[in-house]
């Protein structure tokens, strides 16, 4: 059959909010034209992220009643403990409360301070962790990563040569770790190869470096590697899967995405002194290494999310999705980043908005549209989120102005999607009337959250 089908039926519904064009005009004038200040009850279609926001099975559901709540030693975490180990091979499983807990203990363990730790791009949470903790974050993208138009494979392959000038400039003795985000989420949810993960490999252990993975997104990456790279065409997700993992000493992970659960995370290496540390700074900050600050039953949904995640058939329909979606706006001309990746679609501002320069927000000025429009919450990842000011308070832009439109998992059907194309096709063909916004308020760090915007007349 040619059609293809959301591979499950649905057996609760959750109402969404249908609301007017003035009525949206008004929420979003309340809201200080900032997205993240709107209320669930005012959006009908919500892509602000893909964490945490999947829909549990029927068999999650169930096996959440049968938890063991025992706060040591419960058989909830040894369900959990057995699938992650399946999975990863890894040693030593240590659960964590969501993705950036596990990546501030790992970044505790391996005393971070003075140091470099490169990555393909790190994640906002992970940088933030090192930087934290004193650490130099290294985004190491290959070049092809870089070009939103420009069509290849695995645009989320670190640079293996930029890594080993990075070590010999640096010297292996003030690089703690090094690590590898899959998929690469800041670069458009992009895949890695295989053959990337592991060449990284034989250039870390050339130089004793422990190799981690950011792993948020290993099963959409392997199902990437089963349709795109030489080899690997017959193997399972799972047997993909276990070999990305056989070439890292560790990894860390947001169960909140690729666990298809609503909160997670763990840490897990093969190194005892690493896992030992942890458990202890886990004990001091998250919980008894059996829970590690969640309830056993979110252990117990996670179990079952692990194995849910590694059927094709709904790998195919999680990245059949994003393609169909981002096909539809190709088609109108609306420029995204291509080939779309793993868990969303993203906007190219600056060729969607051209008269809207940089320093007057193109992507804010997009995603306030298309909510406008059609109550589609997006987000926007450009000069709001990670611009900056020199000197004289100049804008300093960066390499990308994006719109993420991500797509919860198990959450909309295809209806949703032909909606959300003809919000953001609407947009795109009245282009010429985005107007340029300018920020009123802003907050000292991650200023986009809480970020207070006008328009430009
Ligand atoms: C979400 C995410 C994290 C952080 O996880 P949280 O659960 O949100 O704390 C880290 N790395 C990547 C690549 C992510 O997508």
């Amino acid at each position: 059959m040619k059609t293809k089908i959301e591979p499950f039926k649905i057996k609760t519904v959750e109402e969404i909010p249908i609301t007017t064009v003035q009525e949206r005009e008004k929420y979003l004038k309340d809201a200080f034209y900032n997205p993240f200040y709107l209320k669930s009850e005012q959006i009908t279609i919500d892509l602000l992220t893909d964490s945490g926001t999947t829909a549990m099975s029927s068999k999650q559901w169930a096996a959440l009643m049968d938890s063991d709540e025992a706060y040591a030693g419960s058989r909830s975490y040894y369900k959990f403990e057995n699938i992650v180990k399946k999975i990863t091979g890894f040693k030593h499983i240590i659960p964590t409360h969501q993705g950036r807990a596990a990546e501030r203990i790992l970044f505790q363990c391996f005393d971070v301070k003075g140091k470099y730790i490169p990555n393909n791009t790190h994640f906002d949470t992970t940088r933030g962790n090192i930087e934290y903790n004193n650490g130099i974050a290294l985004d190491l993208l290959n070049e092809n990563g870089k070009n939103p138009a420009f069509h290849y494979d695995f645009k989320g392959n670190i640079d293996i040569d930029k890594l080993e000038e990075v070590i010999k400039k640096y010297g292996a003795e003030n690089i703690p770790l090094s690590m590898i985000t899959v998929t690469n989420n800041s670069g458009g949810g992009q895949p890695v190869s295989m053959e990337n993960i592991r060449k990284t490999k034989e250039v870390l252990s050339k130089y004793g470096i422990p190799f981690y993975i950011d792993c948020c997104r290993f099963a959409e990456n392997a199902y990437f590697i089963k349709k795109r790279e030489k080899g690997y065409q017959d193997k399972s997700i799972l047997e993909i899967a276990q070999e990305m993992f056989s070439y890292a000493d560790g990894a860390t992970m947001s169960a909140k995405k690729d666990g298809l659960s609503n909160t997670g995370g763990f840490i897990a290496t093969n190194d005892d002194k690493i896992a030992e540390k942890a458990r202890t700074i886990l004990i001091v900050t998250e919980g008894f290494p059996t829970y590690g600050g969640l309830a056993r039953r979110d252990l117990e949904a996670l179990a079952v999310g692990f194995e849910e995640v590694l059927n094709e058939n709904y790998l195919e329909y999680r990245i059949g999705q994003i393609e169909y979606l981002g096909n539809k706006l190709l088609e109108a001309g609306v420029p995204i980043i291509e080939p779309t990746g793993g868990h969303g679609v993203y906007l190219d501002a600056k060729r969607f908005a051209p008269h809207v320069a940089p320093e007057f927000f193109p992507g804010q000025s997009i995603a306030n549209e298309i909510y406008r429009i059609s109550g589609v919450r997006t987000v926007e990842i450009g000069s709001v989120m990670f611009g900056k000011k020199d000197h004289n308070g100049n804008h300093i832009a960066p390499e990308m102005e994006l719109v993420r439109l991500a797509i919860p998992r198990r959450v909309y059907t295809q209806n949703h999607l032909d909606y959300i194309a003809e919000a953001v096709i609407e947009a795109y063909k009245n282009r010429d009337n985005l107007k340029k916004m300018k920020i009123v308020w802003e907050a000292e760090f991650l200023r986009h959250f809480t970020v207070k915007m006008e328009y430009i007349d």
